[in-house]
């Protein structure tokens, strides 16, 4: 049976207003609350009914979601209101430590928090695309499943309330290296003879074919072998570096996009892993013990993800 449980959403900004048509468009009662009250039109427009204050509306249902700019926003929104008994699911983009943080302070004020990271832009929320990670209480993720699973699949990562913050950044810091990547590559080839819609038409397969690296780079990680089975070995992309950096120079194009990443090939290189390939650059960034190194390694099953897709889009 389909659940439609009423809920109340915290923020009406872009996210939070695609998030609430996609509830409204599927029957669940929701109840809205934006500092700026008029920005909550779009919604009462498709029968949202606005509270007067923040307080009024988390008092309205037992299920609150947050979407509001950033974790700052969610501490002033919320500090006069009550949250005994409640529960949060705060989609607020925020760093592992802020939800942290934000998890202790719900549960001293009575209520449970389940933390989670938007990996779609507010167009694709309703779309098969779209999805949350989600991280902290599971029995309110179990709970509230159906709900959640509206807008955007849901993917829980884990009971610590900081691994979905982890998990987007993570992903959102992977595109802007792609992102630089692919702004370098048009540097190279715009005023040449090349036409640009064709050379995307190249560009992007290649990316999807090269982002295969990261099951290897998960398997080295996990493993410890770093050398077996090396097609592309660092000593060989150093070598090549050079093409590349020369290439920039005759383009009159500047590397600065690309050197940070030629530079750490090369002071791993002259460490002596030349028989590697890029996975042991991850060493050389990581500053302090990863935090599962320094505590027992969990169960392979508890660590799968579990994913649902978004009730809108099957
Ligand atoms: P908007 O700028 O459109 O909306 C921001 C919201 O936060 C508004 O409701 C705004 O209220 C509220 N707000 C800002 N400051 C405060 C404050 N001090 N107290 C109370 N409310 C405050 O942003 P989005 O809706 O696009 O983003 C919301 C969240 O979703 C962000 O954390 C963002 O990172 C995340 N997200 C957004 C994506 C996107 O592409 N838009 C993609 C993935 C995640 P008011 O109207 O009064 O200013």
């Amino acid at each position: 049976m389909t659940d439609i449980s009423p809920l109340t959403l915290l923020g009406t900004g872009a996210m939070g207003t695609a998030l609430g048509r996609a509830w409204l468009a599927a029957g669940h009662p929701l109840t809205v609350w934006n500092r700026t009250p008029e920005r909550t039109a779009a919604l009462t427009a498709e029968g949202a009914v606005a509270a007067g204050s923040a307080a009024e509306a988390v008092a309205a249902n037992r299920l609150t979601v947050v979407c509001l700019l950033d974790d700052a926003s969610v501490g002033s929104a919320l500090a006069d209101t009550d949250l005994t008994g409640r529960d949060l699911v705060n989609l607020t983009t925020g760093t592992p430590a802020d939800a942290r943080a934000r998890a202790a302070w719900a549960e001293e004020r009575g209520a449970r928090l389940l933390d989670g990271g938007i990996m779609a832009v507010p167009p694709m929320i309703g779309t098969p695309g779209a999805y949350v990670f989600y991280s902290g209480h599971r029995e309110l993720f179990e709970e509230h499943r159906d709900t959640l699973a509206v807008p955007a699949g849901t993917r829980y990562v884990g009971a610590d309330p900081g691994l979905a913050a982890l998990h987007d950044v993570a992903l959102l810091s992977a595109m802007y290296g792609m992102f630089a990547g692919i702004t370098h590559a048009f540097a190279l080839v715009r005023g040449e003879d090349v036409a640009l819609g064709e050379f995307a038409e190249v560009l992007v397969p290649w990316l999807d074919a090269m982002a295969g690296m990261a099951h290897r780079t998960a398997e080295r990680l996990e493993s410890g072998d770093r050398t077996g089975g090396v097609v592309s070995s660092l000593a060989m992309q150093v070598a090549g570096a050079g093409t590349l950096l020369r290439t920039a120079e005759e383009q009159g194009v500047s590397a600065e996009l690309l050197t940070p990443f030629l530079d750490l090939m090369a002071r791993r290189l002259a460490d002596g892993h030349g028989e590697e390939d890029t996975v042991g650059l991850v060493d050389l960034l990581r500053h302090r013990v990863p935090r599962r190194d320094a505590k027992e390694p969990r169960a392979a099953a508890e660590r799968r993800t579990d994913l649902t897709r978004p009730r809108h889009g099957s």
